[in-house]
């Protein structure tokens, strides 16, 4: 994983060895970084002094890290994990950390997503599935969207009896501006086959609320 965002634009082998990273090359760093300059410029700041020389360049990897997502492929993730298996109970991969950004202001909304599917036949590396929401995350995004791409992106790759999603976030376009209700969690769901019955919804709701003791 990528965890120094000042060596991205030296990356060449790509996130995990998954997909070879063309955005983060010095070129595309350099034009955003002229963009953001003259963001600074007209919101009333001075580019050149000393705090914000590099702030432009800084952003500009930031920004391209926390949309990466861009450049792989879910699918891809899930496919290279699958294995034959006869166990059909329910598979719960809950408190999975969500980092995204919200489409309409490009602020971030982030919480945790709830993820299961019950097996039909195949598994999936269980590391794959926090991945799999982290690709859809790390793009420009609402939250409603990002819960059913998840559902389908599982459903059509594994083919389970079915997949439950759901999604609780904070987002700052909410408390930073507008209306400010700092504590409002957002919360989506989505789910297909089996979990469209009351009984496996409701068990799968009641294991994300339980707690490990
Ligand atoms: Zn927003």
């Amino acid at each position: 994983m990528i965890d120094d965002d000042e060596n991205l634009p030296n990356r060449s082998e790509g996130i995990s060895g998954y997909h070879k990273i063309d955005r983060y090359n010095p070129e595309l760093i350099q034009n955003l970084s002229t963009h953001y300059e003259g963001v600074l410029s007209q919101i009333g700041e001075d580019p050149t002094r000393e705090g914000l020389l590099k702030t432009p360049e800084r952003v500009a990897k930031a920004l391209l890290y926390l949309t990466h997502g861009y450049d792989l492929d879910a699918r891809q993730i899930l496919n290279s994990a699958m294995f034959k298996e006869e166990y059909s109970q329910m598979v719960v991969v809950k408190d999975i950390e969500v980092y995204s950004m919200c489409e309409h202001h490009m602020l971030p909304f982030f919480g945790k997503a709830h993820v299961a599917y019950i097996p039909n036949g195949h598994v999936v590396g269980l590391s794959k599935i926090p991945r799999v929401v982290d690709v859809f995350a790390r793009r420009l995004q609402v939250q409603e969207r990002l819960t059913n791409e998840i559902r389908d992106c599982i459903q059509d790759t594994l083919q389970p009896l079915g997949v439950g999603v759901v999604i609780e976030c904070r987002h700052l376009c909410m408390s930073m501006r507008g209306v400010q209700k700092q504590n409002s969690v957002t919360t989506t769901s989505a789910f297909t086959g089996e979990f469209l019955e009351d009984k496996t919804r409701t068990e799968f709701l009641n294991l994300i609320a339980a707690k490990l003791s």
